[in-house]
């Protein structure tokens, strides 16, 4: 069947026919496309047409719900084509448990306390009904699931959830599961195994792709705290751990301060303390933390792609080359790379180590002269120089300018900061709705923020305000946005520390002089910056004005084609009129 056959709605959006295409022709694609470009659908149509009936498409996602959208796609194609697809979305264990719900349990942790709880009756349920997945895999595919909850009523029927879900793998024609399942080496031979696939039978959708710039998702951190606890926790030498905490910031080999013996004695007995905590109802052992983070940084040693360092009063385990750990996937029948914010591509084509892949752009969907770019032509900039030079004249400044291009405005303002630091400076000269550092947005934050009342509401680049979030409320046309401005108060770099300073010398030596800071920090604050400027406009009626208020211009080179045509850079005197004008 061809890719348009299997589209289930009455029509396309602007270039999501062309979008089908590629997606269907490419062995790999990178593609950047704005929300509302239609990317899920048309990556699943793509690939359902070019699959054999053995294969099976994975589409991993960061969160739960980029994955709902999946599973909301495939059951509107399923009921297009009449025909029945298991699409299954794998959760956590941790999350699917219904022994285990203490919050503050680590993933090691349950995975401990799971093999732990050896008389699970889930567990045991599960192996009873262990005949009939085959059985309730064509259920589920024919009742077409869309909401998750659902699912789960269905599945824990047969026992622990989990397993439930795992065992049907293998049944599967679309899986959706998060990024670790194919990216952590450990859990992608369990996960292959599980789908009774290979690798070159994979059709894979990596979405949001631009999460995977510095893999935080994979890495794992010890703080002194933890090793403090563990040590009142278990009465026994633990000088060779302290030791590893002690001097300068550093890269490290674990096994110059502590052998693997005792890192094995130290996880045997957290486990011994798991064992006792579980029949007293607490769920967790410093000491295995500890244990559990040290093997994983002896274990890494034998990894090329993974640091151990120290810095300040933390140590670190960290993967290092985003294309070492998508290497694998290469192996893939089809992989498919996309995100909203994926530009430049060719910086991403290097960073993931997929120079032979296609790329395709949607820049905008919407008119463009619903969209104005504004950058400003000097005076104000948060670099440290200019920091430094002026202090708290600057974040005057950066307030009179905030304020009078609001009052040009007839919209709310959203003003993005590089860092709550920054944020709290500015908000001292100006009234504004801020964000909170500690990420809690309460029922009433909400309603502020989304109601129409003009307002000036702050948020910090790559904050929860950033991404993800729709600012619209409800029209007779559909949604219509409530802000009519965004403004970039300093393009948000990344803060050089020493996990910068090591990772731009292994970036210079693989990618060559000069490319580190291309990578490490100008694709990063790219890629933060067009998440906040893409919150204005989210339908054909909305118009926004959109205003850059740093002055190192030389950087508009790596911008979107858009952005750095449609610019006008004005003095800070003339921008809030420039604002004004675009406005009526
Ligand atoms: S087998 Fe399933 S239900 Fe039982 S403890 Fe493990 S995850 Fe929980």
């Amino acid at each position: 069947m061809l890719p348009e056959n299997y589209f289930p709605y009455p029509g396309y959006r602007r270039f999501q026919d062309e979008l089908i295409d590629v997606i269907y022709r490419s062995e790999q694609l990178l593609c950047s496309a704005p929300a509302g470009a239609g990317k899920s659908v048309s990556a699943l149509c793509g690939f359902l047409a070019d699959r054999s009936e053995k294969e099976k498409i994975v589409v991993l996602t960061r969160t739960k719900s980029q994955g709902r959208i999946f599973l909301r796609e495939m059951a509107a194609i399923s009921q297009h084509v009449n025909e029945p697809f298991l699409t299954i979305q794998l959760r956590a264990k941790q999350e699917l448990c219904p022994v285990f719900r203490d919050e503050e349990t680590s993933y090691e942790e349950f995975v401990q306390l799971c093999k732990l709880k050896e008389d699970c009756p889930y567990r045991e349920k599960f192996n009873e009904n262990i005949d009939a997945m085959e059985e309730l895999a064509e259920t589920i595919a024919v009742e077409n699931y869309v909401e998750y909850p659902d699912l789960i009523k269905k599945v824990s029927g047969y026992g622990c959830p989990h397993l439930v879900l795992k065992e049907l793998l293998r049944f599967c024609d679309v899986v959706v599961a998060s990024y670790l399942y194919l990216l952590n080496p450990f859990l992608r031979s369990m996960f292959l195994s599980k789908l009774d696939a290979s690798m070159d039978e994979l059709l894979i959708i990596l979405d949001e792709a631009h999460n995977l710039q510095n893999l935080e998702l994979m890495g794992r951190q010890l703080s002194l705290n933890t090793v403090n606890f563990a040590s009142e926790e278990l009465s026994c030498d633990f000088s060779n751990v302290y030791s590893i905490f002690e001097g300068e910031n550093s890269e490290l080999d674990v096994l110059d301060f502590i052998d693997y013996d005792e890192i094995l004695f130290l996880h045997r007995s957290g486990v011994e303390i798991l064992k006792e905590r579980l029949s007293k109802g607490k769920k967790l052992s410093y000491t295995f933390r500890v244990a559990s983070f040290l093997s994983g940084a002896a274990q890494a040693r034998q990894e090329e792609n993974w640091i151990f360092f120290r810095q300040g009063s933390k140590l670190h385990l960290k993967p290092l080359f985003p294309s070492e750990a998508i290497e694998p996937l290469k192996e893939a029948k089809k992989l498919l790379l996309m995100s909203g914010t994926l530009e430049p591509l060719e910086g991403y084509k290097i960073l993931y180590g997929l120079e032979n892949a296609e790329t395709f752009c949607i820049p905008n969907i919407f008119p463009r002269q619903n969209c104005a770019y504004f950058g400003i032509k000097r005076g104000l900039n948060t670099g440290l120089k200019s920091r430094e030079k002026f202090g708290s004249e600057l974040w005057k400044r950066y307030a009179a300018t905030i304020k009078k291009i609001h009052r040009a405005s007839p919209k709310t303002g959203l003003v993005f900061f590089p860092s709550y630091e920054i944020m709290r400076e500015v908000s001292k000269y100006i009234d504004a709705l801020c964000e909170s550092s500690d990420g809690r947005k309460t029922d009433e934050f909400w309603a502020r923020l989304r109601n129409k009342n003009k307002k000036i509401v702050f948020a910090v680049s790559g904050g929860k305000l950033s991404e993800g979030v729709e600012y619209t409320v409800e029209k007779d046309c559909g949604k219509e946005s409530v802000i009519g401005s965004v403004i970039v108060a300093g393009f948000p770099f990344p803060v050089p520390d020493f996990e910068m300073e090591i990772k731009s010398r292994y970036y210079e030596q693989k990618f060559g002089c000069g490319r580190a800071f291309f990578l490490l920090s100008i694709l990063p604050m790219l890629n933060k910056v067009l998440q906040s400027t893409g919150r204005a406009i989210r339908s054909e009626c909305d118009k926004a004005a959109i205003i850059f208020l740093d002055d190192r211009i030389e950087y508009f080179r790596y911008f979107p084609e858009e952005i750095r045509h449609e610019l006008q850079v004005c003095s800070a005197k003339d921008i809030a009129e420039e604002v004004r004008q675009f406005r009526t």
